[in-house]
């Protein structure tokens, strides 16, 4: 068996490198991209991985794995929605996930970007840029005081409310399917705006789907306390960005940190040059001293990118050898 990698980082390629000695298979990788000028790399081999921000949705990928007879397709991402349930189907490629690998990596960043607001942290670090270190406007709060209320109890949601709960905080939920005995960690709340009614910190952890889209719209925002924080570290489109920077610029609620944004595609992972086109929203966003922006890297620590990269492996050898893998994705 082939497999080829794309989009592989210093990190990840030893651990691909040790996998396929362990198992004796053959890699080759690149770091770039899988796309319609770079998918012919992949000839010769019998599946693919690849990590991107970039979804692949164009049918000129799935053809040309087709007519290279690559019928097996791995994204080292928990994420769907990079991938083309259509063309999976029409060319019979085989597709799979990592559904779970670090919730841990996740939640942890959550947790970072909300203590770094708590803190006042971007307003101090714009104020250092001038040498200008006044405590006024810097004053802090402490988690142990606050109602965190956490939307959508998953693996992620559940380890977050963990977090958050062994710092003191007091932790209130919604979720569309309540989990059972975990009244130690949180409360549910019968709706989502009940949740953003009474929390300080209201952080994100829903899949994104059109039914979710702008989960987090005008309506729920004016809801939220004016010194309430908002965090997304799921994905960007369930927030109406537009209105996020009206809440904020007019007080509404006290800040954001946005580990994942609308249209975050076209800066993630790209210098100001190459950024073919500015993200919409990023400019104002980084005006506001009670943002805090990273580029979708809550999930990239050494422990995830290793999990990643080893299932992505297992699962496609899993399905060459089988036929099938739990990872399977069903179009
Ligand atoms: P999960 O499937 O385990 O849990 C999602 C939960 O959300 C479920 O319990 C579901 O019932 C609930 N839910 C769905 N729609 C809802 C709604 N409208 N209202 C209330 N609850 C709703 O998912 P997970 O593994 O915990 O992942 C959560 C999110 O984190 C996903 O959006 C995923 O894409 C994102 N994520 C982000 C990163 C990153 O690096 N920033 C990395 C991995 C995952």
């Amino acid at each position: 068996m082939k497999i080829f990698i794309y989009g592989i980082g210093k990190k990840e390629q030893p651990v691909a490198e040790q996998w396929a000695n362990e198992h004796g298979i053959d890699i080759a990788f690149t770091d770039q991209e899988l796309n319609t000028q770079t998918v012919h790399l992949a000839k010769g081999a019998d599946g693919i991985s690849f990590q991107q921000m970039t979804a692949v949705h164009d049918e000129e990928i799935y053809q040309v794995m087709a007519e290279n007879n690559i019928h097996l397709l791995s994204t080292r991402s928990a994420g769907i929605d990079g991938l083309s349930m259509n063309y999976l189907k029409k060319y019979h490629i085989n597709a799979c996930n990592v559904p779970v690998y670090s919730p841990r990596a996740i939640a942890e960043h959550a947790l970072t970007l909300t203590m770094m607001l708590l803190r006042q942290i971007p307003r101090l670090l714009q104020r250092e840029q001038q040498q200008d270190f006044t405590l006024d406007g810097l004053i802090g709060r402490e988690i142990h005081e606050l109602t965190v209320g956490v939307i959508g109890t998953g693996h992620i949601g559940l380890v977050t409310a963990e977090l958050f709960k062994a710092l003191g905080a007091t932790v209130i939920a919604y979720d569309k399917y309540p989990k059972k005995d975990i009244e130690s960690i949180l409360t549910y709340r019968a709706s989502l705006e009940d949740v953003a009614q009474e929390a300080d910190i209201l952080t994100l952890h829903t899949p994104y789907f059109p039914e979710n889209h702008h989960l987090i719209n005008e309506a729920i925002l004016k809801k939220m306390k004016p010194d309430a924080l908002l965090i997304n570290t799921a994905r960007g489109p369930l927030v109406d960005t537009q209105a996020l920077i009206q809440a904020l610029k007019t007080g509404e609620i006290a800040g954001a940190g946005l580990d994942t944004l609308e249209d975050e595609m076209l800066f993630v992972n790209k210098t100001r040059a190459e950024q073919k086109e500015l993200n919409p929203y990023i400019e104002e966003l980084l005006a506001l001293d009670t943002v805090v922006v990273s580029p979708h890297i809550a999930f990239y620590t050494l422990q995830a990118s290793k999990i990643l990269m080893e299932s992505s492996l297992n699962s496609l050898y899993t399905l060459y050898t089988t036929g099938t893998s739990e990872a399977l994705i069903q179009v």
